[in-house]
């Protein structure tokens, strides 16, 4: 099958299934067809690569150049981007096809797709149910199979949970491994760009063309390529797979308990070992994201002041008036609710009781990690402490919606790289999401680790 081809069936299929789904902001066919016929000559010239001709979704917060990159917010919905994101030239580079931008949370601020300008997308599993967030339109778009593969950015879980709850497979990498530039910035020390797609064979041949230096990113890692596909057919003779105590507390559901201690149990015959680890400070990672994630989000979303880009109210009487206004009508409830908070925290007085503080923890969040991993070679757990919920269900209580990334925010804090696969279903048929936890630059190991149980 030529790419053209696929393309082509991909874009039909997108077509008739996001009226229901609108996990896609734009689709833009004859872009895409245009990249599918380059890669087919890319192809018959002998220049192919895994994923030439492949076509790859991509989440609307990286730039695209021609295309609408909107970050699922109305503030920049207006915005055609002048130049592609780092991860997106990388995947032009070898012939992969945009197949579209994904929908998400406004500036991926949210664990439910519910935030965003153009309105929630649907899970596929059941569309009365929410795909997990920020990056729910490429996990929905994977899932109901509109794209073999999307990127996602993961600040505090938003690939893994996603993931979890639409039964696909998602990885987070190292902090730094994949460049930011062109990535729209929601909390710079914590955002990480990385791969969703079907299985971790797919994640793995996907992060062999996103990671990589680029000088353009300054926190970007300076390191020999790898190739994270080649150790995928390895043995788990003799793994060690460290269970935290707190992870297993009540608050998880027993339907989710279940389907991860099943998984685990697959392990077990596949050679590995269990060891119990604990990491005693996971109670504090929720409390220090929502100080420093804010903190950074109000800095770097200082920009969008309605002057060089993006949406500007229609009518204002002088300067300041056009930046209220602009901002006023151009965020919605939930990045107004982290940019007052995130000032709040910086703030002359409070500064060292919140924001100096929350860096205290956030080592300390760190060091469990680094314990832990003295004993054991992958951390495993639930994804997320429930199954998809239901739209609405948790939208008006922040709160509530915040502890949907109890298990995965801690990954971040610490830079560590983590993923989600699934691992079956829970209350209502809805999926299940295993969570692997690596020690840094663990990537090759733990997609080895998925693609045993796959
Ligand atoms: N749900 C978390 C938040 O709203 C994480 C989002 C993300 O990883 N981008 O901040």
């Amino acid at each position: 099958i030529s790419s053209t081809e696929l393309t082509g069936e991909f874009l039909k299929r997108s077509r008739a299934l996001n009226a229901d789904y609108n996990a896609f902001i734009t689709i833009d066919e004859e872009t895409s067809l245009a990249q599918a016929r380059a890669a087919d000559a890319m192809i018959a010239s002998g220049q192919a690569g895994p994923l030439t001709g492949i076509p790859v979704a991509q989440k609307d917060i990286f730039c695209t150049k021609g295309w609408l990159t909107t970050c699922g917010s109305k503030m920049l919905s207006n915005f055609v981007s002048p130049y592609d994101a780092h991860v997106v030239e990388r995947f032009n580079a070898i012939g992969a096809v945009n197949i579209g931008k994904t929908n998400m949370d406004e500036f991926a601020m949210g664990s439910s797709n519910e935030t965003s300008f153009y309105g929630p997308v649907k899970n596929p599993w059941d569309i009365t149910a929410v795909p997990g967030g920020s990056s729910g339109g490429s996990a929905c778009a994977v899932a109901a199979r509109m794209a073999p593969a999307a990127t996602g950015t993961d600040t505090g879980g938003s690939i893994r949970q996603p993931a979890a709850l639409c039964g696909i497979s998602g990885l987070k990498p190292t902090y730094g491994l994949v460049s930011r530039y062109g990535m729209v910035a929601f909390a710079s020390s914590l955002d990480q760009g990385g791969p969703m797609a079907k299985s971790a064979e797919d994640l793995a041949l996907m992060l062999n063309v996103m990671a990589g230096f680029d000088a353009r990113d300054s926190t970007s890692l300076m390191r020999e390529p790898e190739d994270y596909a080649r150790d995928l057919e390895r043995p788990l003779e003799g793994l060690r797979i460290g269970l935290p105590r707190e992870y297993f507390v009540k608050e998880i559901n027993d339907d989710v308990a279940r389907a991860v201690e099943n998984a685990i149990a697959e392990y077990h015959k596949l050679g590995a070992e269990t060891v119990e680890v604990s990491l005693p400070n996971t109670k504090l990672s929720v409390p220090v994201y929502y100080v420093l994630a804010p903190a950074e989000a109000s800095s770097n979303l200082s920009r969008f002041d309605g002057v060089r880009y993006g949406y500007r109210a229609p009518e204002y009487a002088d300067l300041n008036d056009m930046y209220c206004k602009s901002r006023a009508q151009g965020f919605g409830a939930e990045v107004k609710r982290r940019i007052l908070i995130g000032t709040y925290v910086l703030s002359h007085g409070y500064y060292d009781a919140y924001y100096v503080q929350a860096q205290k923890l956030r080592r300390l969040v760190a060091q469990d990690f680094a314990e832990a991993f003295k004993q054991c070679d992958v951390i495993m757990g639930p994804t997320s402490p429930t199954v998809a919920f239901d739209l609405g269900e948790r939208i008006s209580d922040p709160v509530q919606m915040y502890l949907s990334d109890a298990y995965t925010i801690a990954v971040n804090l610490a830079g560590l790289p983590g993923m989600s696969i699934p691992a079956g279903f829970g209350n209502k048929g809805r999926p299940v999401g295993l969570h692997i936890v690596g020690n840094y630059f663990a990537e090759a190991k733990m997609l080895n680790v998925a693609h045993q149980y796959q």
